[in-house]
This record gives C-alpha cells, structure tokens and sequence, in this order.
C-alpha cells in the first residue's frame, strides 16, 4: 500500500511574503499517477519537494503508505524521484548511473545487473551501457534518469518536468513510452509540469494549481471539459477556452451575446436577467459560412493540417474556432457561429467561478 496523503501543507520561504503552498491537502491512490500542473511559481515543485523530504513544510503533514513522513529524512521515505535537469553523474557510465541507488543501497552485483539490464532494455538504453553521460543525447539522458530511478523499486516515483528539456517530437515520443512504462510498474507517481498536454494525456487526475492552491482536482476529461473558473479554462486547451460576456435573459433559458441570441445552457436557470461569462471551447464552436446563430468577422485562418483555426470577432471580442480542414473562408468574411447548449459553461461576470447547473 503506497498511497500519498497531503493535509493543509504550508509553505513560505524566509524573504518570501507569499505562501508557495497554502494549505494543501491532496490525496493520491497507490498506483494512481497524479499529475500536478500549474504556470511558474504556484507551488507544484515545492509540493512536490515536499513529498521528496527536500523541503520541511511550516505545517501540515505528508503520510505515504499510512506512515506519518513529514520530518522523515528523503531517504527514508522509500520514493525515488527525476529532475528535470537529469542530475546523472558524467564521469559514471550509464550502467554504473542506472545502478548507483542500489550499489548505495548494498544489493548485490548479480541483483544490480540484472535489475540495470532490465531498466536498460525498458528504455531502450541496452547500446549505450558503457558510454559516459557526455556521449548521450539529452533524451538518452533523461532516459538514463528515469530509469535510475526505476530499479529502486520504489513506492512512489516522483517527477519534476522530466520531459521540458526534451525538443518537441522527442517529448510526445517520450511522453507515450514513459505512460507505458508507469502504466506496467503500477506506482504511485507524482508528476509536476506547466505543460497542459502532458497533464491531460499522463494523468489519471489532475491537480490544478494557482498561487499556491489547488483549484481543481479531477481526472483529465472532466477538468478539460468543465473547467471549475476562467483560470483552469484558459490554462488547460491549446489553444484555450474562449471566454466572452453574455446575458441571461429574465427566464433564464436565452444567452444574449453580443447582439445576437443563444439557447443557453441549463446553468443559466439561476441567473435570469444577469450578467455572465459564457465560457466555450474552440472545438464545441459550429462555423458555417451562411447560417448560424451568431455573425461574426474573420480575423485570421490557421490551418493545422487536420483543422483550421479560425480567429473571428464577434461585437467587440475577438475568439477562436475550429472549422474542418475542408472549411474555405477570407480575412474579412462574416461566418456565423453557433454554440451547442450542452457544450457551452457558464462562469460568474465578477467571481469568474462556474455556475452550476441547478
Ligand atoms: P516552476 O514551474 O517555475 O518551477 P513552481 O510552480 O514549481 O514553478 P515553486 O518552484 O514551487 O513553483 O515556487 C513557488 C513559489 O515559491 C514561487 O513564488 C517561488 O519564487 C518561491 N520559491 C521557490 N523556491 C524558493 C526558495 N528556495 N527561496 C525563496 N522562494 C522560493
């Protein structure tokens, strides 16, 4: 049993005014992989540091497998972990670098051989057992990390960034594989990033972080879908929610946009004759070139290959869209736009909170 249990973690640095966690708690299931995502400075390495033992917390407490770990020392705490700056040794060859933690930890040779051997093949490392750091590329390199720190048969695996020093093919290539890798091992893991897709597509959940807060915690589909305030919707989605103000009108069951008329989602029931931001994804937009609820002006076309992005402005705001890769339209054209209900969420004008359906 290797579960994490993070309850009401503070944090501030010395000359620091700001908590870098404000009382977190968090909950993380053995074998769950739990994905921490956040923009610079809110908190998540310094979360994670603090599962690690790298970092004392000013209160609260961190329990993994059931055993109070809060002021254990790192190495106690049976958890292995990967930096983003790989951290390998360069004078060690890879072999001695997959093994280091067990010769440390006293294993013997024909254990650590086997073990390095395996973690080797796993990450397709067997060719470069005897090359030096230096004569590795960066992905070897942070492979050479991971699976270090896989042989220690750890009950949790920690991760900051692993993959940001990857260039991009080589971080999507990676990103599957090490999926694959953690999805066979089943531990525990906890991964930091900024990066929203690696969030989306490594997570079983997602603990979105702000100012050091988590503000919305769910698996991957749900938090994209339903985004808990404007934040967490423009954070995750590339590109993100596009988010436009609206009124309800008195009976709750019409969105006025701009200067047109939407059916609006059931959210808007509670806030008849109200103002609203009305939050929707550019993918849930239909873009038709003659009829539709909402006119609205070409800006800028952006083909993706298998899409267009469309950057149109509706009144005085300016969102985007995303037509079928078939989809024709100019600079300057009037396209009309509509809004599926069941797609379209609805956030406080002031607060900028969800509204839920009531
Ligand atoms: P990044 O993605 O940039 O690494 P992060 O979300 O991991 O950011 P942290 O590194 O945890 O954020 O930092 C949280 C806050 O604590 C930030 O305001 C940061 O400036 C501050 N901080 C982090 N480490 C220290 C330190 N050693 N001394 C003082 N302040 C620190």
């Amino acid at each position: 049993m290797s579960d994490v249990v993070i309850q009401n973690l503070v944090k501030t640095y010395p000359g620091n005014t700001d908590r870098a966690t404000d009382d977190v708690s968090l909950e993380i299931a053995d074998g769950e992989f739990m994905v921490l995502l956040g923009p610079s400075g809110c908190g998540k390495t310094t979360l994670l540091r603090m599962i690690a033992g790298l970092e004392l917390p000013d209160g609260g407490s961190v329990a993994i497998g059931g055993r109070d770990v809060t002021y254990q020392p790192a190495h106690q705490r049976g958890l292995s972990m990967v930096f983003q700056s790989y951290a390998v040794f360069p004078h060690r060859t890879v072999r001695d670098n997959i093994g280091f933690g067990l010769t440390m930890a006293r294993k013997d040779r024909a254990e650590i051989t086997r073990k390095v051997e395996w973690a080797a093949d796993l990450l397709q490392l067997g060719r470069y057992l005897d090359r030096k750091p230096a004569q590795l590329s960066g992905g070897q390199r942070q492979r050479v990390a991971v699976a270090r720190a896989i042989v220690m048969d750890a009950d949790v695996l920690l991760m900051d960034e692993p993959l940001s020093n990857l260039d991009a093919l080589l971080r999507l290539e990676f990103r599957t594989e090490l999926k694959k890798i953690v999805q066979d091992l089943g531990t525990t893991t906890v991964y930091v990033t900024h990066d929203q897709g690696e969030a989306l597509s490594l997570g079983d959940r997602v603990a979105v972080m702000r100012a050091g807060r988590i503000v919305q915690l769910g698996d991957p589909i749900a938090v994209y879908d339903s985004p808990a305030d404007r934040f967490v919707g423009g954070f995750l989605g590339s590109p993100p929610m596009n988010f436009l103000a609206a009124k309800v009108d008195p009976d709750g069951t019409r969105l006025h946009v701009a200067d047109d008329v939407v059916p609006a989602p059931p959210a808007a029931r509670s806030r008849g004759g109200r103002d609203v931001l009305l939050g929707v994804r550019p993918e849930n937009i239909g873009v038709h070139p003659d009829d539709g609820d909402v006119p609205a002006r070409v800006e800028v076309l952006e083909p993706t290959g298998s899409a267009v992005l469309i950057t149109v402005d509706v009144g005085d705001e300016s969102l985007k869209a995303t037509a079928p890769a078939t989809f024709r339209a100019r600079p300057g054209d009037v396209v009309y736009l509509s809004f599926p209900p069941e797609t379209m969420r609805l956030y406080d004008a002031e607060t900028h909170d969800a509204i839920a359906a009531s």
